[in-house]
């Protein structure tokens, strides 16, 4: 399964332009998953006709089940969730069309790379994740103020980056150090979308903000305090809008998957997954970036794989580094912390980078990227 090679059709995360005040359904687009749900993949014939895949997937809607429809170049791949009894009823071998019919054994099941048998694609805004070229998401740690992140945004896009990043809400260890700018700071973010033509990626943090932060955000961040907070992931698998799902610092890479498993089973396939490091016993570097990461993720899910090196390493004059190692191993996107004055932000400045050297950066990510067969 694993020659079908992506297709360009498989793309999700998309929605169309919406105003600034933008609403945000939270109601769910199909049941959850319960714990006797099943995942079924029909592999259907090379020589399938599309009218019999339309016939296999109206009869599955027709039993009350759900199907996934995955193009690949030489097959479409179908899969089908629901409940295990149901499922087990249905003679899904017995279509015309279909090669063959198997579950998914792993236990993360609709983010499995088998679920889809391709590599997903994600949308933020216009721009793809996932496909050939990498995406380089940038900006500060957090919105400190209306010039901070409109000159940020502008030098970043000017050197190539094409998702503005920012956090309104912030996690910090400390409740004395500064939380974030929250609704203003979204309002911010807005207003450099609007000058920088830049979609805008932020964390949520709480249930309680996702209906405001949605308002704003072309991508919802769960930081990676966050990634085991099971609520928090059904409520962002509830809404359609792309997510971008940090690792946490001790958590596994099938921890992640499972978390994953959350967002989608509620119906939102629009994942991103992030590495940006993990504790270990290293103490000359804030975290230990895990590329380990990136080739396992790549060939155990179909979600696409973004890369964190500024939390990852977590000192300013190593995130280079790290950033290119990130592509070279098969990231799909990276995400670096960038700040006009570091010296005067109010979090992480210590580990951003000055636009100078980021645009030094962006340059060089593109020669690495080329190098591996990918574009910027
Ligand atoms: C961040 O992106 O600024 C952040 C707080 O990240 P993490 O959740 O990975 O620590
Ligand atoms: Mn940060």
């Amino acid at each position: 399964m694993r020659t079908i090679s992506p297709s360009p059709e498989v793309i999700h995360g998309h929605r169309p332009p919406v105003p600034a005040a933008r609403k945000t359904s939270c109601e769910p687009i199909f049941s959850t998953q319960t714990a006797n749900s099943l995942a079924m993949i029909i592999i259907t014939r090379p020589d399938a006709t599309e009218e019999q895949i339309q016939h296999i997937v109206s009869r599955i809607a027709d039993w009350g089940l759900r199907a996934e429809v995955s193009r690949g170049e030489m097959r479409v791949v179908i899969g089908v969730i629901g409940a295990e009894d149901k499922i087990r009823q249905k003679p899904l071998g017995a279509f015309p069309g279909v090669e063959s019919v198997m579950p998914v054994l792993k236990p993360y099941k609709l983010v499995s790379y088998e679920f889809r048998g391709t590599a997903s694609r994600v949308k933020v805004g216009d721009v793809v994740v996932g496909a050939k070229e990498v995406v380089v998401m940038a900006g500060p740690c957090s919105v400190e103020s209306e010039d901070q992140i409109l000159s940020i945004a502008q030098s970043i896009r000017d050197s190539g980056a094409k998702i503005l990043r920012g956090g309104a809400f912030k996690p910090r260890t400390s409740p004395y150090s500064f939380q974030g700018l929250g609704k203003v700071g979204l309002q911010l973010l807005a207003e450099a979308r609007r000058e920088s033509g830049l979609p805008i990626i932020t964390e949520v943090m709480d249930t309680k903000d996702l209906e405001l932060v949605a308002e704003y955000a072309d991508c919802l961040q769960i930081g990676a305090r966050n990634m085991q907070n099971f609520s928090l992931l059904r409520e962002v698998g509830r809404t359609q809008l792309p997510v971008m799902l940090k690792r946490g610092m001790a958590a596994s890479i099938k921890d992640l998957l499972m978390s994953a498993e959350y967002i989608l089973s509620e119906g939102n396939f629009n994942v991103l997954l992030c590495e940006r490091g993990i504790r270990t016993f290293e103490t000359m570097t804030r975290n230990t970036l895990d590329l380990n990461a990136v080739p396992v993720l790549k060939a155990e899910t179909h979600l696409p794989v973004v890369v964190d090196p500024t939390h990852g390493i977590g000192i300013r004059d190593f995130v280079p580094a790290m950033a290119l190692a990130a592509v070279a191993a098969g990231a799909d996107s990276i995400m670096i912390e960038v700040h006009n004055a570091p010296e005067l932000a109010k979090s992480d400045g210590e580990q951003s980078l000055l636009p100078k050297d980021f645009d030094d950066l962006v340059r060089r990510v593109r020669c690495v990227a080329e190098a591996v067969g990918r574009a910027l």
